[in-house]
C-alpha cells in the first residue's frame, strides 16, 4: 500500500514537468511524479534525485495515492487532448476537495469548461499560466494561478515556494476564478509577441537603415539594458546578435531563417481582443508580422517578381555616414521603441480589464503588473511603474493617461515620428512601430474620419448614425429626398 507522503504531485516529466518537479522538490516540497512511460520518471531519479524528495510513481493510482489531502497535482503533460485525458483520469481517482491543476498554455475558454466539469465533480481545478521557459520552470517561474478561493489556500505556499522573487515579492498570486489566470498568461504573450516585433524592427533599422553590424547593434541592446529598457528580452537580443555560427564562422543572425514561428497564444490575444472589443493593434500587427513571415512562397514570388520600392532602399544614407546623426538617430529608435511598448502594454492592460468586466473576474492590474516583474519573458524594470500607476487608486481608461506614462510617450513622440516616417521612406518595414504611432494619434484626435464611415453605412445599408448635437438615432432617406429620419 502507498504511503501519502508527498504535499504535491507532477504528471507528464519532460521539459517543463521534470523542471518544476525539481523546483518543487529543492525548495522543501514532497513531490511525487508520474509520467505515462516510466523511462522519463527513472531518468528525473537518476539524474536528480539527490536534489529532495521525490515519490517516483509507475502507475496514476500509485501516484494519487502517495498524495497527502488535500491530493494536489499539477499536469504537465502535451496540451489539448492528452490534458483532458490526465484531467479525467486524475478526477476519477481523486475525491472532492482534491485539486488539479493545468501548468500547461491552455486556452482560457477551454479552462472555463473544464473548471465547470470538474467543480460539478465536487473537485478543484486551477487553470495556471506558467511563464519563464524550461528555464524558469527550474529556477523560479512567474506563474498566474486561476481556481477558487480554497484551492488557493492550499496551493499558494507551494506556489509562493519556487516563484521566481523580484524585489522580495514571490512572483506569483491569486488571478481570479476560473479561467482567469490562462486569460491573463495568454495576454503575457500577446504582450511579449509584441515587445519581440518592437526589438526586431529596431535591429533592422539600424541593420538595414544605418549599416551597422551585429555585433555593433549587440551593443546599442547592451547600453539601452541600463536604461527604462532594461527587460530580458533586451538582454537575449545582445547575446543573439553577439553569437557567431560556429560552422560558417558568419553572426549567428545571418544563418538564422528569417521565418518566424509561433504556437498559438499570440493568435488568441487578437482573436480575444476582436471579441470583446478591445484593439490590441500592436500584438495584432506583431502576430501577423510574424505571419507574413513565413509566407515563404509569396515572398519568393515577390522577389521573382522584383515589387518596386523607393530609389534609395532600406539605407536612411544621409544618417548612416555621419556619426553623430547615427547616434542621434539611434536614440530616436530607442526613444520609439519606449514608446511603442508603453502602447502595447497598454493595449494588453485594457484587454485584461475588458475580459475582467465579461467574464466576472476581480483583476488586481497593479498585482499582475509586480508578478511580470520576475520570472517570465516579458520581465523588465518598467513593469513597476505599470504596477504604480495601477497600485495608484486612481481610474484611468488607459495607461497612456498615467501621468508618468502621458509624459514618457510625449517626450518620446518627436523621436518616433522620425523613426517611422524614416522608416517608411527608405521602405523598411515596421508594422508595430507605426501602428502603435497610429493608436497614438488616433486616441488623441478629436474627431475621427469615422464619421464619414458611418456615413457611408447609413447610405449603402440603413445602419444609422449618431448625431453630435442631438441624442438618438438617425436614418438619412438618400435615395429620395435626403430628409432625416429619427428612429427613436
Ligand atoms: P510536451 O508538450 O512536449 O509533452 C510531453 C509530455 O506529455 C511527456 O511527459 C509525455 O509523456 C506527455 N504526454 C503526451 N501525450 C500524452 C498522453 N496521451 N497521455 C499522457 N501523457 C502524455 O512537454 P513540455 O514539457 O514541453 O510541455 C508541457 C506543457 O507545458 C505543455 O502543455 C506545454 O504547452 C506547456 N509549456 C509551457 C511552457 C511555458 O513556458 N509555460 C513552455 C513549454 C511548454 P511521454 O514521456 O510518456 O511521452
Amino acid at each position: 500500500m502507498t504511503q501519502a507522503v508527498a504535499n504535491i504531485g507532477v504528471v507528464g516529466l519532460a521539459a517543463m514537468g521534470a523542471s518544476l518537479s525539481r523546483n518543487l522538490a529543492r525548495h522543501g516540497n514532497t513531490v511525487a511524479v508520474f509520467n505515462r512511460h516510466y523511462l522519463r520518471t527513472q531518468t528525473l531519479i537518476s539524474e536528480h534525485g539527490s536534489e529532495g524528495k521525490f515519490v517516483p510513481a509507475q502507475t496514476l493510482e500509485e501516484f494519487v495515492g502517495s498524495l497527502t489531502k488535500p491530493r494536489t497535482a499539477i499536469i504537465m503533460v502535451k496540451a489539448g487532448e492528452p490534458t483532458d485525458e490526465m484531467i479525467n483520469a486524475l478526477a476519477d481517482l481523486m475525491e472532492p476537495g482534491d485539486i488539479i491543476v493545468d501548468a500547461g498554455n491552455a486556452y482560457f475558454k477551454d479552462t472555463i469548461k473544464r473548471e465547470k466539469a470538474i467543480r460539478a465533480r465536487g473537485l478543484h481545478y486551477v487553470g495556471c499560466g506558467v511563464s519563464g521557459g524550461e528555464e524558469g520552470a527550474l529556477l523560479g517561474p512567474s506563474m498566474m494561478p486561476g481556481g477558487t478561493d480554497e484551492s488557493w489556500q492550499t496551493l499558494g505556499p507551494i506556489l509562493k515556494s519556487i516563484a521566481a522573487v523580484a524585489e522580495g515579492e514571490p512572483c506569483v498570486t491569486h488571478i481570479g476564478s476560473d479561467g482567469a489566470g490562462h486569460f491573463v498568461k495568454m495576454v503575457h504573450n500577446g504582450i511579449e509577441y509584441a515587445d519581440m516585433q518592437l526589438i526586431a524592427e529596431s535591429y533592422d533599422l539600424m541593420r538595414r537603415g544605418l549599416g551597422l553590424t551585429p555585433e555593433e547593434i549587440a551593443e546599442v541592446f547592451e547600453d539601452w539594458d541600463k536604461g527604462d529598457l532594461n527587460s530580458y528580452l533586451v538582454q537575449i537580443t545582445s547575446e543573439v546578435l553577439h553569437h557567431t555560427d560556429a560552422k560558417t564562422g558568419k553572426p549567428f543572425i545571418d544563418i538564422v531563417k528569417d521565418q518566424a514561428g509561433m504556437k498559438g497564444t499570440g493568435t488568441w490575444t487578437v482573436q480575444t481582443a476582436l471579441e470583446l472589443g478591445v484593439p490590441v493593434t500592436g500584438i495584432g500587427e506583431a502576430v501577423f508580422a510574424r505571419g507574413l513571415s513565413s509566407t515563404v512562397e509569396l515572398r519568393q514570388e515577390a522577389q521573382v517578381k522584383g515589387l518596386g520600392g523607393p530609389k534609395v532602399e532600406g539605407a536612411f544614407s544621409a544618417s548612416a555616414a555621419d556619426p553623430a546623426e547615427r547616434k542621434a538617430f539611434i536614440e530616436d529608435v530607442r526613444q520609439a521603441l519606449y514608446a511603442s511598448k508603453i502602447v502595447a502594454y497598454a493595449q494588453g492592460f485594457n484587454e485584461m480589464e475588458e475580459g475582467a468586466k465579461v467574464y466576472n473576474w476581480k483583476l488586481d492590474l497593479g498585482a499582475i503588473a509586480r508578478i511580470w516583474r520576475g520570472g517570465c519573458i516579458i520581465r523588465a524594470k518598467f513593469l513597476n511603474r505599470i504596477s504604480d500607476a495601477y497600485d495608484s487608486g486612481e481610474q484611468f481608461g488607459s495607461l497612456l493617461f498615467d501621468p508618468f506614462f502621458k509624459k514618457a510617450v510625449e517626450g518620446a513622440q518627436d523621436s518616433w515620428r522620425r523613426v517611422v516616417a524614416s522608416a517608411v521612406a527608405a521602405g523598411i518595414p515596421v508594422p508595430v512601430f507605426s501602428s502603435s504611432l497610429a493608436y497614438y494619434d488616433a486616441l488623441r484626435s478629436k474627431r475621427l474620419p469615422a464619421a464619414l464611415i458611418q456615413g457611408q453605412r447609413d447610405l449603402f445599408g440603413a445602419h444609422t448614425y449618431g448625431r453630435v448635437d442631438e441624442p438618438g438615432i438617425f436614418h438619412t432617406l438618400w435615395a429620395a429626398d435626403k430628409s432625416e429620419v429619427k428612429q427613436d
